[in-house]
């Protein structure tokens, strides 16, 4: 930049705020001031989580799915004098600030398949959007891809993997574009935190067990996701549907110490590779100032200290989630959704403790076979299967959880 000449503040909107990728945006844009702006925070039901964040962020609006927890909200706001911030609740206005423009770029954080409609949102209104939530592009990565065709929207990837991935794409690059020179993309994997418990202790696992993943700090579902492998599952879809690939041409590695967030391997031979700390302020950083480079408060990586990268194949009877996965984007259509829905439910069971861990790949894999896919893959066809694989999920755990206190009685 030319010294002296004012730079344009961007201005950011965060849905999901109150989440762990949502607090690591927060922390980035904090180190910022001069070149970024909070204009709408959202989240679920947090009210004291988003007050907080509202009296240090100021933004123009924040909103809570929850009515009750909106009222809280605006009563905390009252009582700080901070009335000149406005106060929504429901879906409906998530969707609202999503395309809003007054800000032009959005980091997507809501976990799930919540988020859907939403990124959906504001992809359609053409902005750059920092993209974390997977599940919307694992079920309808396609429609994502088009309509930020349509727009001129730009997705950024933040899962650090993906973006990895797109760090080390050719120049130019842009999300949704069939990369040239490309063979495969190796997909790194930590193997999460049973990546060597004997198997038969499996079925013994704790939900508290399962979210302390040994790398990252993360939200509970994805780090159940973590723990099963599943959440690999779900990153080969996002591939497929980011960098136009197919699946055969993405091969996973489980690579413990979480340095390698994962490489591109070209025709020539060539393997590019992003490496960092294990730290999601790093793709976040790398997404918002995207193409510049700013700083990201992770510290710098010390080779000495890690001292070797192990590498090794993952292992489909310990973790069948991944071959579930792989099975759904092949099959296409509806698959990929009512493979996430069924996970979505089945974790939120396991969380409750009313599943145990192996049965979470069960559950899924019954859903699976008890839905069969279409092959509309319609905005539509995948939300009405969304809805019906959920139910059918339920009643399995149902199902499941008879058996089980039949057999003890
Ligand atoms: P989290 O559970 O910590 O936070 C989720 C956020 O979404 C919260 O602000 C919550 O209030 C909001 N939310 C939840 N349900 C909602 C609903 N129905 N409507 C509106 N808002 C809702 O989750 P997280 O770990 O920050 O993950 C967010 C997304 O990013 C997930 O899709 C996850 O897979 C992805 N991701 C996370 C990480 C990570 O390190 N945490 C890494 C890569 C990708
Ligand atoms: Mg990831």
């Amino acid at each position: 930049m030319i010294a002296g000449a004012k730079m344009n503040v961007q201005r950011v909107t965060i849905l999901g705020s109150t989440g762990s990728i949502g607090a690591s945006t927060l922390d980035v844009l904090a180190r910022h001031p001069e070149r970024f702006r909070v204009t709408a925070l959202t989240a679920n039901s947090q009210s004291e989580r988003l007050f907080e964040q509202c009296q240090r962020f100021q933004p123009d609006v924040a909103v809570m799915r929850d009515p009750v927890a909106a009222a809280d909200l605006r009563e905390r706001l009252a009582r700080a004098h901070l009335t000149s911030i406005r106060v929504e609740s429901g879906p409906e206005a998530i969707l609202t600030v999503a395309r809003d423009p007054s800000s032009d770029t959005v980091m997507a954080a809501i976990v799930g398949a919540a988020g859907l409609l939403p990124v959906l949102e504001a992809v359609r209104a053409g902005k750059r959007v920092l993209l974390a939530n997977k599940e919307p592009l694992v079920m309808s990565g396609h429609i994502l891809i088009e309509e930020a065709r349509a727009s001129g929207a730009v997705i950024l990837p933040i899962d650090s993997e993906h973006n990895a991935i797109f760090q080390c794409m050719p120049a130019g690059y842009r999300t949704g574009e069939a990369p040239t020179g490309v063979r495969r993309i190796l997909l790194t994997c930590s193997g999460g935190p049973f990546r060597t418990l004997p198997t038969s202790e499996l079925s013994r696992v704790t939900p508290e067990q399962a979210i302390s993943h040994p790398r990252w700090e993360m939200g509970k579902k994805i780090s159940v996701d973590s723990a099963t492998l599943m959440n690999k599952g779900l990153e080969l879809i996002e591939a497929c549907r980011l960098f136009n690939v197919v699946p055969e041409q993405v091969q996973i590695v489980i690579h413990p110490q979480s340095v390698i967030h994962s490489m591109v391997e070209y025709h020539d031979g060539s393997v590019l590779a992003q490496l960092g700390n294990p730290d999601m302020r790093t793709p976040i950083a790398h997404a918002l100032a995207w193409p510049d480079r700013i700083d990201s408060g992770v510290p710098a990586l010390n080779l000495f200290d890690i001292a070797r990268l192990d590498f090794e194949a993952p292992d489909p009877v310990r973790f069948p989630c991944l071959q579930l996965a792989n099975a759904a984007i092949r099959v296409g259509g509806t698959a990929p959704a009512i493979l996430n829905a069924a996970n979505e439910v089945a974790v939120s069971a396991f969380l409750d403790h009313r599943l145990h861990f192996p049965n979470i790949a069960v559950i899924i894999e019954q859903t699976l076979q008890t839905l069969p896919a279409s092959s509309d893959s319609s905005l539509e066809a995948i939300l009405h299967a969304d809805s019906l694989a959920r139910e059918s999920a339920e009643r399995l755990i149902v199902t499941v959880g008879e058996r089980r206190r039949s057999q003890m009685s």
